[in-house]
């Protein structure tokens, strides 16, 4: 369902958490027969407590790879090689259509069903470049049997129907397919996908960097599915690929967790293994032969009309093709070399490139990446005048000497390898599924999987290395980048012309197909649009795949010891005792409701700035040397929500939060303080360098989320929390970026930040900060000692007399209890006047080939109200059962859902919609749908079993108990709403549907797409063109 994306950068390669847990044992040993499968290799991974067997099928040759741990949140990962030689998407197309209905689950996407038959804690399958993977976890034993036996069976045994094809992948159908005189035009949920990714510039950019880059083989293809070759795959290339591909020979499994390998074993081997022989699949990619010349190649993309500054939209970098993947040591050793290259403000290409001004950010892809056969590395720069393109080859020529001549401090390396430990003992709770991710691509290319997991022996060389071999960076950034030849300067710039002539073609494209069509073929054409639109509307009979019942969902849930107190005598802090493996957590919330409005909009950029500017003490670059050395790294961020039983208020707060290990706590308390004191905000040039990166990203964003953009921007005006989230991270929050980042005022900026400073980083009566620490039992007194260190150092507002004093002695007497009405009043919400609000409708125009729609109703049941569980519930059920099918199987969306909110706002979305009203019909379609009450017990048990998923979903360590200290709900209101979710009935459904979202007088519509002649000439909508 989902194409990795590829487009993102990748500093960090080795992002491997462990836990302490006792390894579960495992007795087998080399030789070992278990179900046709003979053991390889078995041995202990210390640094996870974690066990590997290795095993390899006797008869197919499928490998499997097992690795035992204590850990609840068991994982199955199956991927497959697949390696396209087009750019059809035939890859990705068979990753849809393998999902719709198998041999023993002869049901319409028993995929999507599942997830409403089971708790798992994630289900998705993804394409790469050469791999196809199916992975899932759940903590549940029958949840994993039942899910392994769907997805061995849609992997290995699907149907591939031709309608299966047509609505997945691409078809000719009628505008309106029971109108014979409509146009006839291209559709499929593939097709629509890679036209809307296609649309966001990074995308385009990373995929034509790999595809010129290693242009020999598979990599030389589009595998997502380029739409402009879409319509030339078949039905029939589909099924061949299926049988080449899909194979048990050309498999990779991966089992994760505390249950037992015998059983997983018996199952895939009686259920797969069995019924096939051994093939040569013939996927593997050979080596890119080297060039002996660099080679260059220019490119074109839509202009960004977010972008700040209109003649500065060019994107250019410099690629090359390093080592193969299969060498570990190497892999670890070019990935640190990336780092010190170019992550943080003290690397050379960050002084070089970024501080240059050039351009606003690095190109899309920059760094290390080795997901491929072979390893890559790009630097470069977006946002550059198409003038500055040698410059900034110069720079970076230039900037590769440098390294190469002065090498690396010894004390950045330091940083890095302590940065490689803390991310090793840092806990996730998808630590399983994180670990199945970074193996699968490297596995897929013969990579051995055991020994790249062994962390603490790789960093181990990797000292010995740099010890015993004098310049071995400086040799290897040599080797790599300055004497190599094989390497790409790639150059994109934007063209006014560039969606006008894509629309041309694909007009071309279909007028070529469409004058080949004998009036017999249109007429299949008519036939096959209506029998799709039956074939989706019918009523299926899904009792064949396997379920759980609600009676699973167990009705107690997890509670975490929390200790309510205050520090330094007042203020408030949340202390949590946790195996956290030697790792010591600190999060601050620093309330911001007395700041004035209008710096409020500058706080998002106040965050993104404010540990990054230096102080007046240490400079931008060392201080965060020492962010590195010390911790996993500063953070703030900006929130605003509504307390839980009240939608018209709301905690507009500023978050902060940091960890490191226990022997760090002293430094990174330091840290805090200093920034705290002397944050010095007032350094124009470092100012402008992260506003314009920040405006770059923000920019970015729009094309590859634009239905988040849309519900921010529906929900504005419903609640006084929303808003905030709107101006804070909505189309408004990127409009004033982009001005901020086109003027030329900085000196406004400066001071609205330090009046942002000024007021949140003093202690004062009106916005009381509050604190939490998760650490191990014998590390919280000292971690409470370094906080209350800092608090007593961190300054006081200066409110006249003894302020502080006073607040103390007036809250004294409540600080230690426990109970929730405590905590929450210490937590001051900000009360806004009920308003009715008017419904409004408005499309946002921006230059993308789909829309994305959102529709918002205020319901006014925010998160401890006794119909908002019954509103998660419709919400669920509503986008299931009907939403599923209206906006993506019958509308073509990549996707559409409705949601009810802790805000109390029920928010409808699509994403990635060819459609723009029709999409909002549908959405008002679902609301009667419910209405009418045309569901079953069943589908409600479903919806059910579904929203348990995140509400019952595993968390880490570090992050139990935070929804107290976040939002003040404690665990009792938190046991009474899941009580309440599983007793939701019928009635209450229908009920509240007639009740809550039927308030056409205050419904807000927000469509954030291409211009539409229908909307614009229509009176109710508001159109707003961005320019
Ligand atoms: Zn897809």
């Amino acid at each position: 369902m989902k194409l990795l994306n590829i487009g993102n950068r990748c500093f960090k390669q080795f992002r491997f958490q462990r836990q302490r847990f006792a390894s579960t044992s495992v007795h087998y040993k080399p030789g070992d027969i278990i179900h046709d499968y003979q053991v390889k290799q078995v041995e202990d991974v210390p640094e996870f407590s974690m066990t590997a067997v290795l095993l390899h099928h006797k008869v197919t040759g499928s490998e499997h790879l097992h690795l035992a741990r204590d850990d609840k949140n068991n994982v199955f990962n199956v991927s497959l090689r697949t390696t396209p030689m087009n750019s059809t998407g035939v890859a990705h197309v068979l990753e849809h259509v393998a999902l719709c209905g198998s041999e023993r689950f002869p049901v319409r996407d028993p995929f999507f069903k599942m997830l409403d038959r089971s708790m798992s804690t994630f289900m998705n399958a993804m394409t790469g470049s050469d791999y196809t993977m199916y992975p899932f976890s759940t903590q549940n034993q029958s949840d994993f049997r039942n899910l392994m036996s769907v997805y061995l069976d849609s992997v290995f045994f699907p149907r591939i129907k031709k309608l299966d094809f047509l609505q997945e992948g691409w078809r000719l159908e009628h505008e309106k397919n029971d109108d014979k005189t409509s146009p006839i035009v291209f559709k499929g949920v593939v097709f629509n996908e890679m036209k809307g990714v296609m649309a966001d510039p990074s995308y385009l950019y990373g995929t034509t960097l790999l595809s010129k880059l290693l242009p020999d083989h598979t990599y030389g293809v589009c595998s997502g599915g380029d739409p402009a070759h879409i319509p030339n795959l078949t039905w029939e290339d589909l099924k061949q690929f299926h049988a080449s591909h899909y194979h048990p020979s050309n498999a990779r499994f991966i089992t994760y967790g505390d249950m037992k390998l015998d059983d997983h074993l018996q199952i895939i081997n009686d259920k797969v293994m069995k019924k096939f022989t051994i093939i040569d699949p013939g996927t593997a990619v050979p080596l890119q032969p080297k060039w002996d010349q660099p080679r260059s190649h220019i490119m074109h993309c839509a202009p960004n009309e977010m972008a700040a500054n209109p003649d500065k939209q060019t994107t250019y970098s410099k690629s090359y093709l390093l080592h193969e993947v299969s060498d570990i040591f190497e892999t670890f050793s070019a990935s640190v070399i990336s780092t010190l290259l170019i992550d943080g403000p003290t690397s050379p290409f960050y002084r070089n490139l970024i501080e240059s001004g050039i351009g606003s950010d690095y190109s899309p892809m920059t760094g290390y990446h080795s997901h491929q056969k072979e390893a890559t590395f790009s630097v470069g720069l977006q946002g550059i005048r198409d003038g500055d393109v040698t410059k900034v080859d110069q720079l970076i020529q230039d900037t590769f000497m440098e390294a190469v001549k002065n090498g690396f401090s010894k004390e950045r390396i330091e940083a890095i390898l302590h940065r490689v430990e803390l991310q090793y003992k840092h806990q996730s709770s998808r630590f399983g599924l994180g670990l199945t991710f970074s193996l699968m691509p490297v596995w897929q290319h013969d990579t051995d999987p055991v020994n790249s997991l062994k962390m603490e022996e790789i960093v181990k060389k990797f000292r010995q290395k740099i010890d015993s071999e004098e310049k071995f960076l400086q040799k290897k950034c040599e080797e790599y980048f300055v004497n190599n030849k094989h390497h790409l300067n790639l150059i994109m710039t934007p063209d006014p012309g560039y969606k006008v002539s894509l629309e041309k073609s694909e007009e071309e494209q279909l007028q070529s197909m469409l004058g080949k069509l004998s009036e017999e073929d249109k007429s299949q054409v008519y036939k096959e649009g209506l029998e799709l639109s039956n074939v989706q509307q019918q009523v299926e009979d899904i009792s064949c795949l396997p379920t759980l019942h609600v009676d699973d969902i167990p009705r107690k849930q997890q509670n975490y010891g929390l200790i309510v107190q205050r520090i330094n005598n007042s203020l408030p802090l949340i202390t949590c005792s946790q195996p956290t493996n030697g790792v010591s957590y600190f999060n601050a919330v620093l309330p911001v409701n007395g700041l004035n409005e209008d710096l409020k909009m500058f706080l998002p950029l106040f965050c993104d700035v404010f540990t990054q500017m230096g102080t007046h003490l240490t400079d931008y670059a060392s201080f965060s040397q020492r962010e590195d050395l010390f911790t996993g790294g500063l953070s703030a961020s900006v929130t605003s929500s509504c307390c839980h039983n009240d939608p018209m208020t709301s905690e507009t707060s500023v978050r902060l939060s940091s960890h490191c290990l226990e022997r760090n706590l002293e430094q990174m308390f330091q840290l805090w303080t200093e920034l705290f004191n002397e944050v010095n905000l007032n350094d124009a040039t470092r100012l402008q360098t992260l506003i314009r990166q920040r405006a770059q990203e923000l920019a970015n964003g729009v094309a590859f989320s634009g239905h988040m953009f849309a519900m921010a921007s529906a929900a504005m005006n419903l609640a006084p929390s929303a808003g905030y989230s709107e101006k804070f991270g909505g189309l408004t929050q990127v409009n004033l970026m982009k001005t901020v980042a086109d003027s030329n005022d900085i000196d406004d900026v400066i001071m609205k930040l330090n009046q942002i400073a000024s007021y949140m980083l003093r202690i004062n009566e009106h916005d009381v900060p509050r604190f939490a620490l998760h650490a191990t039992p014998s590390a919280l007194s000292p971690t409470m000692t370094s906080l209350e260190k800092f608090v007593d150092n961190i300054k006081h507002a200066d409110v006249g007399g003894n302020s502080q004093n006073e607040f103390i002695t007036q809250h004294k007497a409540t600080y230690c209890e426990q109970d929730e009405t405590d905590f929450r009043s210490r937590v001051k919400w900000n009360h806004f006047k009920d308003s009715i609000p008017k419904s409004t409708r408005t499309l946002h125009q921006l230059p993308l080939p789909v829309n994305f729609a959102s529709m918002c109703i205020p319901t006014y049941a925010p998160y401890s109200h006794t119909d908002n569980p019954t509103l998660r519930i419709l919400g669920r059920l509503m986008s299931t059962k009907f939403l599923h099918k209206h906006i993506r199987e019958m509308g073509g969306a990549y996707g559409g859902g409705a949601k009810q909110g802790e805000d109390g706002i029920f928010r409808f979305y699509s994403y990635r919609d060819p459609n723009n009203v029709k999409t909002i019909e549908a959405f008002h379609g679902g609301v009667k749908w419910v209405q009418d009450g045309g569901f079953t017990q069943q589908e409600i048990d479903e919806a059910k079993l579904a929203v348990f998923q995140s509400v019952d979903s595993p968390v880490s360590p570090c992050h139990r108990g935070l929804n107290v200290f976040h939002s003040a709900v404690y665990d009792v209101t938190r046991q009474l709403h899941g009580e309440r979710l599983l007793d939701v009935t019928k009635e209450q459904i229908v009920e509240a549907s007639d009740k809550y979202l039927n308030k056409p007088e205050s419904t807000s519509v927000v469509i954030i797409g291409p211009p539409d002649d229908v909307i614009t000439s229509s009176q109710d909508w508001d159109v707003k063109v961005t320019s």
